[in-house]
């Protein structure tokens, strides 16, 4: 088989190769987590809870060894690089605060004649494939939730964070969690594919492109196995002309270009109340301009380089393509030295677009944004709404009634007023339309990893 490469965009070498399992290896492993799933589930909850937090406590302490090594492998700027663990625990707390209450029998009746109870049970052994942008927060929504059911785990992480799946067994591991109940296996696609056509799975939970999601979705057809799909977004903020404009800037140009715009719930467009739009635009502009591109090992770098040349490749060809059709780049690229033509890609902010241009409809996952003058709410729901995603919308105003009733015109699965690119493991994340299907955490979370099983008893 050939070995799986992690190119680094920091200065393109070869950062780490493994060799993928080749499928009997595969089949084996698959084999050895179904029969260790019932002995990790008969354990007590208590005892499993225990050993998951005790995995999540060894894989922060290693932050400071681990924040390096993601700036080598998908060039998150070191200062940023251990910054995902804060998330990583709130999850992890959150999921473990709500097992007992979630995962405990419903009891309908427990009377002298009837006994009648729904409980929920681990559904056996649970698939994660796992993204590199976010390497740790994304797999850990299904890990954490799924290990305190019962289930198995098997991880396939991402070849651009290889060695985000080693850090993750190894702290799990150390924690006393048996190797076959949580497994990371290097697989290669057509592998993956193989294992889910072969019913190997109990639930397949992707985070990735939509791309990837119809692969998994094919290769899953007929075998009924449960998928959670988290895939792309395109993002919109709307900025109400009631909004505090400097809390908005900053926050959606965050949202725009933190890790290099590669979140999967970064603002990728943004819908400006016609009394804001200067204002709004000037600001942004003069927010970007502070940002420092250059290498993620520099600890000055705001802005690191895009994970693969590829999707650099991809942001560059939106953003010509949406000049040439009109529209206004109001950042030139001369500002950002370090742009190399390569992974390493000046931040972009786009005027006068529409939604005829790529870089309004379709996802960047890159440091640029599209900006629109908007006369109302009507209009601005309407953009929003013109797209084959829904991940989270970002609404900006001083009226929570008002958010909450635009809200419920938008096709998402986030509303957020007055902040955005953020998770509350207390509310379920999920999308819409070509976003995906299911949802993690809160404790939607946990019924995608266990299923009901009613208990209807009468005495005699
Ligand atoms: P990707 O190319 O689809 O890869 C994601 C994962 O799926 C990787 O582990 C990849 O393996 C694997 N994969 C892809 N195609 C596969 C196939 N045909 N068979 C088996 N495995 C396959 O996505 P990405 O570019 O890494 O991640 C960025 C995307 O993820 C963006 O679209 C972003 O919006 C989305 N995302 C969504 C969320 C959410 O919550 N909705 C969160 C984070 C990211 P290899 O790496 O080995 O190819």
């Amino acid at each position: 088989m050939k070995p799986i490469q992690l190119v680094s965009p920091v200065d393109g070498t070869v950062h780490a190769e493994r060799l993928p399992l080749a499928p009997e290896a595969a089949r084996a492993a698959v084999a050895r987590a179904r029969a260790a799933q019932g002995p990790w589930a008969a354990r007590p909850l208590d005892e499993r809870l225990a050993l998951v937090r005790a995995g999540v406590a060894a894989l922060i302490a290693k932050k400071d060894q681990i924040a390096p090594e993601l700036a080598h492998q998908m060039g998150r700027p070191i200062r940023f690089g251990a910054g995902e663990f804060g998330g990583v625990q709130a999850r992890a707390d959150y999921m473990a605060e709500i097992a007992a209450e979630t995962l405990a029998p419903k009891v309908i009746e427990d009377g002298p004649a009837f006994r009648r109870l729904i409980a929920r049970e681990a559904l056996g052994t649970v698939f994660v494939v796992a993204p590199w942008n976010y390497p740790f927060l994304t797999a850990i929504n299904t890990i954490v939730p799924a290990l305190i059911a019962g289930n198995t785990l098997v991880l396939k992480h991402a070849s651009q964070t290889l060695l985000a799946g080693e850090r993750l067994a190894e702290a799990f591991h150390a924690a006393g969690i048996p190797g076959d109940v949580f497994q990371n296996l290097v697989l290669d696609h057509a592998t993956t594919e193989e294992l889910i056509a072969a019913r190997s799975f109990d639930f397949v939970n992707f985070t990735g492109s939509v791309a990837g999601g119809r692969a998994i979705e094919r290769a899953a057809a007929g075998t009924f196995t449960p998928l959670g799909l988290e895939l792309g977004g395109k993002d919109p903020g709307y900025v109400r002309a009631d909004a505090d404009l400097d809390a908005a800037v900053d926050t959606l140009m965050d949202g725009a270009m933190f890790n290099s715009g590669q979140c999967c719930c970064g603002i990728e467009r943004i819908y400006v109340h016609e009394s804001l739009y200067d204002a709004f635009v000037e600001k942004a502009v003069a927010w970007v301009k502070a940002l420092r591109l250059g290498s993620p090992l520099d600890p000055e770098t705001t802005l690191g380089p895009m994970a693969n040349v590829r999707f650099a490749r991809l942001v560059r060809e939106q953003i010509a393509e949406a000049v040439a059709r009109g529209a206004r780049p109001l950042i030139d690229p001369a500002l950002f030295p370090a742009d190399d033509g390569g992974a390493y890609l000046a931040p972009q902010v786009l005027v006068d677009v529409d939604h005829t241009m790529a870089v309004m409809r379709e996802e960047s996952f890159g440091p640029v944004v599209g900006i629109m003058k908007v006369s109302g709410d009507d209009q601005a729901v309407e953009l929003m709404n013109d797209s084959p995603y829904g991940l989270t919308a970002s609404i900006w105003t001083r009226d929570y009634d008002t958010a909450q009733q635009i809200g419920a015109r938008i096709q998402t699965g986030t509303v957020f007023m007055n902040r955005a690119d953020y998770l509350d493991p207390a509310l379920c994340w999920t999308g819409c339309k070509d976003t995906g299907r299911g949802g993690s955490l809160s404790y939607l979370g946990y019924l995608s990893v266990t299923r009901p099983k009613s208990y209807h008893l009468k005495k005699v």
